[in-house]
Order: C-alpha cells, then sequence, then structure tokens
C-alpha cells in the first residue's frame, strides 16, 4: 500500500524494554559522543533516555517535576541499571553558579553525581555515573564513583 509523502517509514518497533535509562545534559555538543560511548564502550545497545539541561543535576537537587517522572519510567519500564553523565563547561551549572572556577564547578557536578548515586542505590537501582571532558578536540568520560 502507498503511504502518503507526508508520512517516512522508519526502523522496525521493538517492543521490548531493556531495563536501561541514560541521563544527559540536552548540550549538542556532547550529544552525540555521549550516544557512541554508550553504545560502544557501555555496550547498552538501547535504552530510555532523559535529555535535559543540566542532565543529572535534577536528581541531586531534588527538583520534584523531574523526580517524578523518573519515577514513573522507573516503574512502567521496569528500569534496574541508571547511566548518569554531566560534562564541562555545562551551561545548566555555569548558570546557576557563576562564582565558581571551572575547577571547582567540575567538583560540585561530581559531588552531584556522587549524591545522584546514593538516591539511586536507595532505591535498589544499579547506578553508573560519568564525568564528560574535552582535551585537545576529543571528548573523553570519566567514571565517578
Ligand atoms: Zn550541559
Amino acid at each position: 500500500m502507498n503511504r502518503a509523502s507526508n508520512e517516512f517509514k522508519k526502523r522496525k518497533f521493538v517492543n521490548v524494554f531493556s531495563g536501561n535509562l541514560a541521563i544527559f545534559c540536552s548540550d549538542e555538543r556532547f550529544v552525540e559522543a555521549t550516544i557512541d560511548f554508550l553504545k560502544e564502550d557501555l555496550e547498552i545497545k538501547t535504552c530510555d533516555l532523559v535529555v535535559v539541561a543540566g542532565g543529572p543535576v535534577f536528581i541531586a537537587q531534588k527538583e520534584s517535576s523531574l523526580i517524578e517522572r523518573l519515577e514513573l519510567l522507573i516503574n512502567f519500564h521496569q528500569i534496574k541499571k541508571i547511566i548518569l553523565i554531566s560534562h564541562e563547561n555545562c551551561g545548566y551549572y555555569k548558570h546557576f553558579y557563576p562564582e565558581l572556577s571551572s575547577q571547582n564547578l567540575e567538583k560540585f557536578q561530581v559531588e552531584d553525581l556522587r549524591k545522584s548515586l546514593n538516591f539511586l542505590k536507595e532505591k535498589g537501582i544499579e547506578g553508573y555515573a560519568f564525568f564528560a571532558y574535552t582535551e585537545k578536540d576529543q571528548i573523553f568520560f570519566r567514571e565517578i564513583k
């Protein structure tokens, strides 16, 4: 059957939840590298996404509307594993903490990641946290424990 010219067929629909979720910042400079990192280095082939300015900071800062949505996903998509990724030079952090140097900002972000990991641990979720940074013209990911 011919489809209308304003309809576009894409890939096959797979009706399965992997139980994986990745939370990261919407900053386009890091998005593609982050998805490559999830697939190639963490071997997470599919996952739910929460992509929002500041990424996982909303967990550490207990932003209730986003926490509620996170809990919905955890319950309805049977999320078991969550990957949290913050990145260097994040506009969200720079906006809210303009007085911090980039080194202190990074320390602050790492602390937020650890707080968020604890939140996940309390919920019985397997959590992993990473900090994305640049060196020359490459993006790297460092695990935060
Ligand atoms: Zn950002």
